[in-house]
């Protein structure tokens, strides 16, 4: 049933688990942070407390960790067939499907996203990632190899290489999409054959706890994936520091993931981050500009803006301009605010105080640095951390609001005259390079400028299309690595050579 049209109230097995005490998973068992500690989660449209979790720390970290090794030395994980994990990973997949109406309600209450689209978007690419790389888990291989052997020639080799998991995983997760995260994650490290302690963000724990109840479920040994909830200064650095991971995998900030760098240094663990952008979106003026125009309008407003990837510099062709602008500034107008569990919410509220304070305060200092906001600008009044979808125009190139990621719902957009190396060099100037679009009828532009964009996808006549199978990273500082696809699979396995003389 579509759920943008049922009423507004909490199904009984959302109710059910939001009333029952929350505890991490840590080796096949529910607990308490061992200090006891607990800290708060809420509600970003009501600000008020809907659930209370472990506070984890170092020591909790370290549970977690000497269980994922235990998990991944011995026991049954460590000795099943590709195809049994690969049936176990295809369940979870099934049980998110199955669950889609309560993961959409906790991850809509504790995020703020509206619940519809939790369940059109959040759930079902979750469940997608895990059926994607369920497939994935028999076709991981090495390769026969021919040596040429030249300083022992005549002598026969019997050569080939093994693509092995890399052991125990640190999963650092945000709060914007926090199920599908989880998801992104989780799903190739098991496919791979990897143990995991993943450390959900503190703004929103709690769909990943419900997931942990359906990995369970789904028939994952004990110890497999670990679940801590906790603060990122405390747990998540304790996690990028454990000499007992072989490799942290993070998405968050670009300044976090500098920490993470860092942390990871002590043992030289392997490292994966998928970090910031600032995407330029481009619109020429041969597109069908009323789709290019809503385009646009969703690749900023998709998520509050609140996505990495969000497409947040719009580059429009100067004829048309201001029938982009007015388009796009039109949709933004009509943009419904509201709790993401009211049915007829289209936007709701950011996840949190300090990004509401942290976006309104870029909105300021684009008015003090000369920009323009052709709608919105401000944050709602009232109970909620709700910010106005704005359009700001009138800035330069080397503005804060045009050069740094607000993870909101701002687009700055500017005019360009049709020469095309001006253009590329301008959409590249940026310390990040996740995401682009680009907007045309000529073939043979898209290509040309997709070829020259610095950025680890480009979208072409769309925006914000995911898919498991296609690569998702950053070039420059919006990180190392790649998510999604059959890519992602080489951050969770070492290759082994094996030469036998014969
Ligand atoms: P963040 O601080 O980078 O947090 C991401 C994750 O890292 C969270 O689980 C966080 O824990 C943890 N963390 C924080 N400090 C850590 C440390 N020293 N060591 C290990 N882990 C640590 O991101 P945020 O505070 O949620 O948002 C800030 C900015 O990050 C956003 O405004 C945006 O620019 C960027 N961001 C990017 C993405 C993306 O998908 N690329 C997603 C979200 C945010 P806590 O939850 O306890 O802080
Ligand atoms: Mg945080």
């Amino acid at each position: 049933m579509n759920p943008a049209t049922q009423p507004f109230v909490l199904s009984q097995p959302t109710q059910a688990f939001l009333h029952q005490p929350k505890r991490m998973l840590i080796g096949g068992q529910w607990v308490e942070a061992v200090a006891g500690q607990t800290f708060a989660v809420h509600d970003p449209a009501g600000e008020n407390i809907i659930a209370h979790v472990p506070e984890g720390r170092a020591e909790d970290v370290d549970l977690a960790v000497r269980a994922a090794r235990r998990a991944f030395e011995s026991g049954p994980w460590a000795t099943m067939s590709p195809a049994e994990r690969g049936k176990i990973i295809w369940r979870i997949g099934d049980l998110l499907l199955q669950h889609a109406d309560e993961l959409a309600e906790i991850e809509s209450l504790d995020n703020g996203k509206p619940r519809a689209v939790a369940y059109a978007a959040d759930v079902p690419l979750s469940a997608d990632m895990f059926h994607y790389m369920a497939g994935w888990a028999t076709k991981i291989h090495g390769n026969h190899l021919s040596l040429s052997c030249l300083y022992t020639p005549g002598v026969p080799y019997h050569a080939y290489t093994r693509s092995e998991p890399i052991g125990v995983v640190g999963q650092i997760i945000p709060w914007n999409f926090p199920l599908l995260m989880a998801a992104w994650k989780l799903a190739p490290a098991l496919a791979a054959g990897c143990t995991v302690v993943l450390k959900v963000a503190e703004e929103t724990p709690l769909s990943a706890l419900r997931l942990g109840e359906l990995l369970q479920a789904a028939g994952l040994p004990d110890g497999v994936v670990n679940i801590v909830t906790g603060y990122g200064e405390t747990a998540g650095a304790a996690l990028a520091a454990h000499p007992g991971v072989d490799k942290v995998a993070f998405t968050g900030s670009t300044e976090v993931g500098r920490l993470i760098v860092q942390a990871a240094a002590g043992n030289l663990k392997k490292v994966s981050l998928e970090l910031g952008g600032k995407s330029p979106n481009i619109i020429f003026k041969d597109a069908d500009l009323d789709t290019a125009i809503a385009g646009a309008a969703s690749a900023i407003f998709f998520n509050h803006g609140q996505c990495c990837c969000a497409g947040s510099r719009l580059y429009v062709e100067k004829s048309v301009f201001d029938r982009v602008v007015d388009g796009v500034a039109n949709i933004a107008q009509k943009i419904k605010l509201g709790p993401g569990m009211d049915p007829n919410t289209e936007m709701g509220p950011l996840v949190s105080s300090i990004q509401q304070n942290r976006v309104c305060g870029y909105l300021d200092l684009g008015r003090q640095e000369g920009a323009r906001a052709v709608v919105g600008g401000q944050r709602r009044q009232g109970s909620g951390y709700f910010v106005e979808p704005t359009v700001l125009v009138d800035t330069q190139p080397q503005m804060r609001v045009v050069q740094e990621e607000i993870f909101g719902p701002v687009v700055v957009a500017m005019p360009f005259e049709n020469l095309e190396d001006e253009l590329v060099a301008e959409a590249n100037n940026s310390i990040y390079g996740l995401a682009a679009g680009i907007w045309t009828h000529d073939l043979s532009r898209a290509h040309r400028v997709a070829a020259r964009l610095k950025a680890g996808t480009v979208w072409v006549n769309c925006y914000n299309i995911f898919d498991a199978s296609l690569p998702f990273g950053g070039y420059k500082q919006s990180g190392w690595g790649r998510e999604s696809s059959e890519a992602v699979l080489s951050n969770y396995l070492e290759t082994k050579a094996v030469a036998i003389r014969l």
